[in-house]
């Protein structure tokens, strides 16, 4: 049966109107005929696997032919936020799913910033891409609706460049009525450790996400335009302050998380003799890379859509406007982890170069 069978079936068993006052709807966006069909993920779906990922693999187990290679054009890629993403504070988290080009195995991955809660408050919950485009494509969602535009001028863009670029060619503000999934070079090429950026930092990362969107050609989702707030949700607005709160006053977010971000997690690591150094010859490292030690090119923290915590370090290695990778986003701890201790570096710069370095070419 061909995916787009598949995706008839399943869309005439789904709901047509919203199952509760929140909800958003699945599109399927079939990027070969530029066709989209909408439903709802029914109730008893949503009772035992919640949205976001849940949900995700709900229907990439109705829509999956596991007889096909992952970059199949009939294997979806799959976007999904949750029940209570773009609605409660530190909800703003989403997943991509699909079938991983690169284990061959189920692909899951999920990252935050600002795409997620924005797909939801254009009415959105989950987006099923499939089908190859005939040409490099640009999805644009404004007030719940999708445009196919030629994606041929952003060709060869990594992420630093293609944000910039962007808002100057089509209006809007990051963060403000702006938000985008993206592939960068490696994606375009299929590279196996390729991400979908979601933001200057977070990733789609594991399993191939960027080769799997690069393979459909599709180089972009743009969410642009005002965004709504969820009029149902508003009466319980009082309970979102509570629940911030209580975030902000747990002791690993009031101590670590707010102030120096994921980092904070290298000295216990390090002190437990919990990690893998030199490719896991090892399981300790130089106390050079603590946190404290990231402190002085740390020039601010920021975080996802509504987000109290705010627990992403942005980081300034020097002020040289020249120096592409002189100022990022990040390091997380994992990057730390990766390019300190795994590969023997200890200088606290160079993992902050390279965090920087990745996050642009999307790897
Ligand atoms: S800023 Fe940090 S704590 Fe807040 S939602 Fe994003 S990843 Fe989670």
């Amino acid at each position: 049966m061909s995916i787009r069978d598949r995706v008839a079936t399943l869309v005439a068993e789904l709901p047509q109107e919203p199952q509760y006052p929140t909800q958003g709807a699945t599109l399927f966006v079939d990027l070969e005929r530029r066709d989209i069909a909408r439903g709802y993920t029914p109730m008893r779906v949503v009772k035992a696997l919640l949205a976001g990922r849940g949900a995700n693999m709900f229907y990439l187990h109705r829509l999956l032919d596991e007889s096909l290679e992952p970059l199949h054009p009939d294997i979806p890629l799959i976007f999904g936020s949750g029940v209570l993403t773009g609605i409660v504070p530190s909800a703003a988290r989403g997943n991509a799913t699909s079938w991983s080009p690169e284990s061959g195995v189920l692909m899951d991955c999920n990252a935050g910033d600002y795409f997620p809660s924005f797909i939801r408050m254009n009415g959105i919950d989950h987006i099923v891409l499939y089908g190859r485009a005939a040409a490099w494509t640009l999805l644009r969602i404004r007030q719940g609706d999708v445009e196919f535009l030629d994606a041929t001028p952003y060709l060869g863009l990594d992420n630093i460049d293609l944000r910039e670029r962007i808002p100057s060619d089509l209006g809007g503000t990051w963060n403000r009525d702006l938000a985008m999934v993206n592939v960068t070079r490696a994606g375009e090429n299929l590279v196996l450790t390729s991400a979908i950026m979601g933001g200057p930092k977070a990733c789609y990362a594991r399993g191939g996400p960027g080769a799997k969107m690069g393979s459909l050609k599709v180089k972009a989702i743009l969410v642009q335009g005002q965004t709504r707030d969820f009029e149902t949700a508003q009466p319980y607005k009082g309970y979102n302050r509570t629940i911030a709160q209580k975030l902000l006053e747990t002791s690993v977010v009031k101590h670590a998380l707010k102030t120096m971000g994921t980092p904070f997690l290298y000295r216990p690591s390090r002190m437990l003799g919990a990690m893998g150094t030199k490719n896991n010859q090892e399981t300790t490292w130089t106390d050079k890379l603590d946190a404290e030690n990231i402190t002085p090119y740390r020039s601010g923290m920021a975080g996802c859509f509504r987000c109290p915590v705010n627990c992403r370090p942005l980081n300034e290695l020097n002020q040289d406007p020249a120096d592409k990778y002189g100022r990022g986003d990040g390091p997380e701890y994992v990057t730390l982890g990766k390019f300190g201790p795994n590969v023997g570096i200890d200088r606290v710069e160079s993992v902050i170069r390279l965090n920087n370095i990745c996050n642009d070419l999307g790897l």
